[in-house]
Formats: C-alpha cells, sequence, structure tokens
C-alpha cells in the first residue's frame, strides 16, 4: 500500500480518490475548493490545505485537474509538485492535455528524479463511480508495471499503448470518436422526431444493431428527456477538440467532420452551453433546424 496524494478532487477525481482509499492506500487529497476535500476525508482520506502538504510524503502524486495550464501550475509552480515531493515518486497524470505539452512535462520530470506517467481516462462519473474505466498509459513499460495495481483499483480496462504522451494522442482520439457520435446521434434524434417516430422506441431498437454503441446506451435517454446535468461538461470537450484538431494539424492529417463537430461544440459554448454535459449538443441541432430549445 502506497502513500498518495490526489490532486484535483472534481467529478472524477474524487470517486477515484475514493476507491484508493477503499483499496488501503493512505490517500491525502487537495484541491483548489476545500469543500471537495472534506468529501474524501469524510470517506477514510486525509485532507490538505495545499500541494506542499499534500505531497510532502508522498510515494504517488495522481493528478486529475482540468487543463494543462493547472498541470502545470500544479507540478511546476513554486511549491508545487516537482519542488515539494521526495524524489523517485511516481507521479501519474490522469487528466486530458495536450500531447505536446505532457512529452514536456514527462522529460522535465525525469531529468529531476521522478517516474512519470499519462494516464488519461474514458467512461464519464459512470466509470470512475464503478471503477470500470478506461486508462490508457503513455510511459514506460517499466513505469507501468510498477503503476499497475493502482490503476487496477480504478479500472476496467488498463493498456500500456506507448511512450510519453500516448495515452494523450489515444484520449484525443477516443474524444473525436464520442463528439462526433454524440452530434449523429442528436441528428438522428431530431430526425426520427420530425418523422413522427417515437426517439425512445426507435433507440431501443438501434441500440441492438450495427449502430448500438455505449454512447446510445449512456447519452439517448437524457437527450430525449432534456437532461443535462455533467457529467462531461462542454467545455471540457471544447478543450479536447482544440487539442484533437491541433494534434491533427501537427501531424499533417486532415479530420473534416471532427473540425465540423469541433465548431458545433464551440458553437454550443458561445450559445451558453459550456456548464452542460456534451450531450446537449442536440441543442445545437434544435437551434439549426429552428426548433425550441427545451
Ligand atoms: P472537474 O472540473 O469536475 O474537476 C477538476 C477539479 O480540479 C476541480 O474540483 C477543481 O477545483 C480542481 N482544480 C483545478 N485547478 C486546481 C489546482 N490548481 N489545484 C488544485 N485543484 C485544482 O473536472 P473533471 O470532470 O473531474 O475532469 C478532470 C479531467 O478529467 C479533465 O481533464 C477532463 O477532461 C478529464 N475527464 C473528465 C471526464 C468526465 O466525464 N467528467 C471523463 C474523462 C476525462
Amino acid at each position: 500500500m502506497s502513500t498518495i496524494a490526489f490532486i484535483g478532487l472534481g467529478v472524477m477525481g474524487r470517486p477515484m480518490a475514493g476507491h484508493l482509499v477503499a483499496a488501503g492506500h493512505d490517500v491525502i487529497g487537495f484541491n483548489r475548493s476545500p469543500h471537495r476535500v472534506k468529501e474524501l476525508t469524510r470517506n477514510g482520506g486525509r485532507g490538505a490545505d495545499s500541494v506542499a502538504e499534500a505531497v510532502a510524503t508522498a510515494e504517488v502524486v495522481a493528478l486529475m485537474l482540468p487543463d494543462f495550464p493547472d498541470v502545470e501550475q500544479v507540478l511546476e509552480g513554486k511549491d508545487g509538485v516537482f519542488a515539494r515531493t521526495p524524489r523517485g515518486a511516481l507521479i501519474i497524470d490522469f487528466s486530458t492535455i495536450r500531447p505536446d505539452v505532457t512529452r514536456r512535462l514527462a522529460a522535465d520530470a525525469e531529468h529531476r528524479g521522478f517516474r512519470y506517467l499519462d494516464a488519461p481516462v474514458s467512461g464519464g462519473e459512470k466509470g470512475a463511480c464503478e471503477a470500470t474505466l478506461s486508462i490508457m498509459v503513455g510511459g514506460s513499460t517499466e513505469v507501468f508495471d510498477q503503476a499497475r495495481p493502482i490503476f487496477d483499483v480504478l479500472g476496467g480496462t488498463v493498456v500500456h499503448v506507448g511512450g510519453a504522451g500516448a495515452g494523450q494522442t489515444v484520449k484525443a482520439a477516443n474524444q473525436l470518436l464520442v463528439a462526433g457520435h454524440i452530434q449523429l446521434l442528436a441528428e438522428a434524434l431530431q430526425f426520427l422526431d420530425a418523422h413522427g417516430v417515437d426517439p425512445a422506441t426507435a433507440v431501443s431498437v438501434l441500440a441492438g444493431g450495427l449502430a448500438g454503441s455505449k454512447v446510445i446506451d449512456t447519452k439517448a435517454v437524457a437527450m430525449i428527456e432534456n437532461s443535462f446535468a455533467p457529467g462531461f461538461r462542454i467545455d471540457l470537450h471544447h478543450k479536447d477538440l482544440g487539442i484533437v484538431t491541433a494534434a491533427a494539424r501537427e501531424a499533417g492529417v486532415v479530420i473534416p467532420l471532427g473540425t465540423a463537430v469541433a465548431e458545433l461544440m464551440a458553437a454550443a459554448r458561445a450559445n451558453g452551453d459550456g456548464g452542460l454535459d456534451h450531450s446537449a449538443l442536440i441543442r445545437g441541432v434544435r437551434r439549426l433546424n429552428g426548433r425550441p430549445v427545451t
């Protein structure tokens, strides 16, 4: 069992830290908004008032933060992880951030004597709560093997996909697939509705055919019922599609549908839907069709 500093106790980090406590680890949590830390301490974890306090005795540092500036600040800031964690510690970044930033941070961490893995996840809040996340890991095989017991507490599917940054690259592809799928599901629901076919009945048969998917299983009912509490916020998916489009351009890869979906995600945000679940892309489809947005 390890002493684990867990930084970022939001939608995903809170249940993940809870599972590590339940597995017997000594988990010390820190979050920018302190009420999140109280939830961890109520469940048997320990709380810290700063990053420095959380990492002071850590053997493992886990990060689950919104975006790369947050990760950079927590790792590289004065009194941050690099400055205050005992050398040799294993740093696992579960956040979804830019692959190029990850490669730089991993090199910096290793130069300073730390072990480093990027380990973004898929499966949403449900996967985090049920410990069934898909975890895509970048870094050395040796360090991956050392971290495996921690991943197994949190995930159902854990795969080492390559060197530093490879986990983030796979996660970017995941976000491209999910966004495109939600957008097409939203368009299909609008189409069904316009033809007077009950969308819920239609989805129940679509889900059993080739078009069936986890996106349909987890999002369709909420979309039909206009229930858009996050979940995964449009703001975060907008961030991820920025990663996808930039990384595709960097590699000289053309992603026309991905680019279109990125624009539609940006439009959702511009229309004030950034705080809603990404299934609220259907609100944009309704706007485009001159239908009421409920
Ligand atoms: P969230 O906003 O709910 O949680 C992030 C937490 O980090 C917040 O509680 C915030 O207060 C805290 N935080 C931010 N900056 C901080 C700092 N400098 N120091 C300490 N705490 C800080 O976000 P989330 O939904 O948990 O997502 C976290 C990451 O996981 C993101 O990169 C997201 O893209 C990714 N992700 C989210 C989901 C999902 O369904 N929510 C699924 C897969 C991946």
